[in-house]
C-alpha cells in the first residue's frame, strides 16, 4: 500500500488523488481551508454576506442545518446562531440512535434554543435497503448517506427555506478533489444533479433500479433519489467558511453538556459517532475493503492540524485501527437487520480484500504497508 508522504491517507481510499510529489489533495487543500478559517472572523466574510442576503427574503426560517446531535452539528448550530436565529435543525433517524445521541440532540432545543425536526424513516424500508447494500456493496449506510442530503432538502422545499448548511465538504477535506470550490464559488452552489452526483450518490450505482428491485415505493422512494425540486435550494458547507477542526468542536460541545461513551472502538477519539451504531460497521468494512479505517482518518486530520507527527500517527494506527468489530455492534446491527450474529460476521469477512491483507501469527495484517515496517 502506498501512502501520502505528508499524512497517512492510503492510495486505496476511493477517489483519493495525489500529485506527482506523492502528496494527497487533502493535504494540499488544507492550507487553503486554514486561510478561509482565519478570514471567518471578519464581519465582511462570505458567511455574513450570505446571511445578509438570505434575511432579506423574510422566510419562516433562513436555513436548514442537518443535525445528529454530534459535536460537529452542535458547533455548527452554535456558530450559525451568531448570524441568524431562524434556524431549523433536521435530524434523520435510521433506527439505531441511542440514549446518548438523544441527550446530545436535545441540547439543540434546550440550550441553543433552535427548533428541530426529527425525521424517522420506518424500519421495514431501512432494513431492506441496509441489508441489500451491505451484502452487495459492503456498506449498510449507503442509502442512509443519501437520505442525509435529500430529506433536509425536501424539508427546505416544503417550508420554503432558501439555504441548506451541510457540515464538512468531504471531497475537499478528504482528498478527492483539489479546490472543488474556491472562495467565490462557495456560496453559489445549488443542489442540482451535478451536486447530487458528486457529493451524495458517489458510488456508481443505479438507484432507481435498486429501489424498484427492492419494491421501495412512495413515499420512501422520494428520500433515496434525486428530485428536480432540489435545484432551487442553495447549499453551502460550513467547512468552506470556518474550516473543520473536530477537537475544537468537541471542546465547545462539552461546554454545552455533550456526553460521549467512555471509549470508542476502532480509533483513539472517544467522542465521535456516539449517537448511533451504523457508523462502526461502516468504518470496519472500510478497513476490510481498503485497508484503512477510522484511526487513519483521525490521524490524518491531526497531522494536518499539526497536533501529531506522521511517525506518531503510525503508532496510533497500529494500536487502534485493527480491532475486530466488537460484540456490542454485531448484536445491535444483526438484531436490526433481523439476521443471526454469525451470518453478519460472515458477510463482513467476505469483504476483506485478500490482495491487501495477510495473516501473521494468526492475526490479519496489511501486506507491504509501512504501518507494519
Ligand atoms: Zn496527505
Amino acid at each position: 500500500m502506498k501512502y501520502c508522504i505528508k499524512c497517512l491517507i492510503p492510495s486505496t481510499k476511493p477517489n483519493v488523488k495525489f500529485d506527482k510529489n506523492k502528496i494527497c489533495f487533502a493535504c494540499q487543500n488544507y492550507q487553503e481551508i486554514k486561510n478561509l478559517s482565519k478570514k471567518s472572523v471578519n464581519k465582511n466574510s462570505h458567511f455574513n454576506k450570505l446571511f445578509t442576503e438570505i434575511k432579506k427574503q423574510k422566510k419562516i426560517y433562513d436555513v436548514v442545518i442537518p443535525v445528529s446531535g454530534g459535536k460537529d452539528s452542535l458547533y455548527q448550530v452554535y456558530k450559525t446562531k451568531k448570524y441568524t436565529n431562524k434556524i431549523l435543525g433536521v435530524c434523520i433517524d435510521f433506527g439505531l440512535r441511542n440514549e446518548i445521541g438523544e441527550h446530545n440532540l436535545n441540547i439543540i432545543q434546550t440550550k441553543l434554543n433552535v427548533d428541530v425536526i426529527k425525521f424517522s424513516i420506518n424500519h421495514l424500508q431501512i432494513r431492506k435497503l441496509a441489508l441489500y447494500s451491505l451484502k452487495k456493496f459492503g456498506d449498510p449506510d449507503l442509502f442512509n448517506h443519501i437520505a442525509i442530503y435529500t430529506i433536509p432538502a425536501l424539508i427546505a422545499y416544503k417550508f420554503d427555506i432558501p439555504l441548506i448548511l451541510y457540515g464538512e465538504n468531504s471531497k475537499v477535506l478528504y482528498g478527492a478533489e483539489k479546490k472543488y470550490e474556491n472562495s467565490k464559488e462557495i456560496s453559489k452552489q445549488v443542489l442540482d444533479y451535478d451536486f447530487f452526483k458528486h457529493y451524495v450518490s458517489h458510488s456508481n450505482i443505479n438507484l432507481d433500479k435498486i429501489l424498484k428491485k427492492l419494491k421501495v415505493g412512495y413515499p420512501e422512494k422520494t428520500f433515496f433519489r434525486y428530485n428536480k425540486k432540489f435545484i432551487k435550494k442553495k447549499v453551502v458547507f460550513f467547512s468552506s467558511f470556518f474550516g473543520w477542526d473536530e477537537p475544537k468542536h468537541y471542546k465547545l460541545a462539552l461546554k454545552l453538556g455533550f456526553k460521549h461513551k467512555s471509549s470508542y472502538e476502532g480509533t483513539y477519539r472517544n467522542y465521535i459517532n456516539v449517537d448511533e451504531d451504523w457508523n462502526r460497521v461502516h468504518h470496519y468494512l472500510k478497513l476490510l475493503k481498503f485497508g484503512y479505517g477510522r484511526t487513519t482518518d483521525h490521524v490524518c486530520e491531526d497531522i494536518r492540524l499539526g497536533k501529531i507527527t506522521r511517525e506518531y500517527g503510525k503508532k496510533l494506527i497500529r494500536k487502534y485501527e485493527f480491532k475486530t468489530i466488537g460484540d456490542y455492534y454485531i448484536k445491535s446491527i444483526a438484531a436490526f437487520l433481523n439476521i443471526r450474529n454469525s451470518k453478519l460476521k460472515k458477510i463482513l469477512e467476505k469483504f476483506r480484500n485478500r490482495t491487501l491483507w495477510k495473516k501473521r501469527n494468526n492475526k490479519w495484517i496489511l501486506k507491504n504497508s509501512e504501518i507494519f515496517d
